[in-house]
């Protein structure tokens, strides 16, 4: 077999004769003329056989390593005049337009961003991590489940902070399917009505419950555009708020101990923060003793402490029937009221406010365990996605990990 030949077949790029290989230290490169006469818009496919004229430079393409060596394929393209884009370099079969990379080595580093942190994948196919997020948008916009928006009935909606400084995502969930089906940047009503008006009135119309977090703006845009749908909110929300209670009387009371005048008591209680706030079970062996600490201490930070537990334990088995989870969290509400602690007042005030939704949500199903494990999973991506330049990366990533799409490495499903 001819080099050429074997290389055809070996690098097995869509519509491309290799011409010549130029094997150097660390890269081979591997100029290649595509096989079709006729030229084709990248932006829309007309095809033409008038040429323009031709690029007067080389374009070039990274794909997957041969062994331990760089592969640049390179292409001289011609240009058209398509109809409705103008003057455009042709398309080529094996790479998206505009893209730097083919398809295959695309379809690496998508698979890879899902499963692996920033520094690994870096490493592991040489480029910057903007570059990745370029690669992510493009894979998102090619291969998202197009239905994704459709037969929606059940759905969650939800904020994630992304980056440190107030930097927000919107995400919908589809509850039924576990899927991310829809993002965009910032958290308000505004935010959210971009999400219904993408779904449009049919489709908005015949949502049956949306769930969300006790903050105003989701259910301003939700009311007015499926007002037909239950407004649920998240079991995992509502333990949110008391979780924020507790936070707020530590910190009032490690605020007291800072001004007596011995120092170590007070740093003691710093390191307090994640023993009362993480769950018992996943306390470190440190934390467990520090909690241990707090209870043999008594006070307000222990009773606070039992408080967010008991409201957590409501929700986190599935044993109890709706009456029972209604009666228990009617009488955690009037406990905490009495209960001298000013944050979990105040808390309990929130709470209660919210019940008709808090138990719909129980009543629906929509507090289930997929939801938190899914929550978690975007928080994880999320930080991940800290490093891109934009939200749009950020949301790509998002989408890749948890949408609905069907990521595959380009040795698989080969035939
Ligand atoms: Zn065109």
């Amino acid at each position: 077999m001819r080099v050429t030949t074997a290389l055809n077949r070996l690098l097995q790029l869509e519509g491309v004769n290799v011409r010549e290989v130029e094997i150097g230290d660390d890269v081979v490169v591997v100029t290649v003329a595509l096989r079709r006469r006729k030229l084709a818009c990248p932006e829309c496919g007309h095809t033409s056989r008038a040429r323009y004229d031709t690029r007067p430079v080389v374009s070039s393409w990274r794909h997957l390593r041969l062994g331990a060596h760089r592969l640049v394929i390179r292409a001289w393209l011609r240009r058209l005049r398509c109809p409705d884009h103008g003057v455009r370099v042709e398309g080529v079969p094996f790479a998206r337009p505009g893209s730097r990379f083919t398809f295959d080595f695309e379809a690496l580093v998508a698979w890879s961003a899902t499963k692996m942190d920033k520094t690994a994948l870096c490493s592991l196919v040489s480029i910057d991590w903007d570059t990745v997020g370029r690669i992510c948008e493009r894979v998102v916009a090619d291969e998202l489940d197009p239905a994704r928006l459709d037969g929606l009935f059940n759905v969650g909606v939800d904020e994630v902070s992304w980056k440190k400084h107030h930097n927000y995502l919107t995400l919908a969930v589809n509850h039924d399917s576990g899927k991310v089906v829809w993002g965009a940047e910032g958290k308000n009503a505004k935010t959210l009505d971009g999400f219904f008006d993408e779904l449009g009135d049919a489709r908005s119309g015949q949502i049956e419950a949306v769930s969300m977090d006790m903050g105003l703006a989701f259910r301003k845009s939700a009311g007015e555009h499926a007002p037909q749908a239950t407004i649920c909110f998240d079991p995992f929300h509502v333990v949110a708020v008391a979780t924020a209670a507790l936070n707020t009387v530590r910190r009032d009371i490690w605020q007291q101990l800072r001004a007596l005048p011995d120092p170590d008591f007070a740093a003691k209680f710093k390191g307090a923060r994640w023993a009362l706030l993480k769950n018992p079970t996943d306390l470190t062996d440190r934390q467990a003793v520090t909690l241990k600490a707090i209870k043999a201490n008594g006070g307000a930070m222990w009773r606070a402490y039992q408080r967010k537990e008991e409201l957590r334990a409501i929700f986190a088995g599935n044993d109890l029937t709706d009456d029972e989870v209604a009666q228990l969290l009617d009488r955690w509400c009037s406990r905490v009221q009495r209960s001298r602690l000013g944050p979990f007042v105040k808390a309990g005030r929130t709470i209660r406010a919210h019940r008709d939704g808090i138990l719909a949500a129980i009543r629906l199903g929509l507090s289930n365990g997929r939801v938190e494990g899914l929550n978690r999973r975007v928080r994880l991506i999320v930080r991940r996605a800290f490093g891109f330049y934009s939200a749009k990366a950020a949301l790509a990533l998002v989408m890749l990990s948890c949408g609905p799409i069907k990521l595959t490495l380009p040795w698989q499903n080969r035939t």
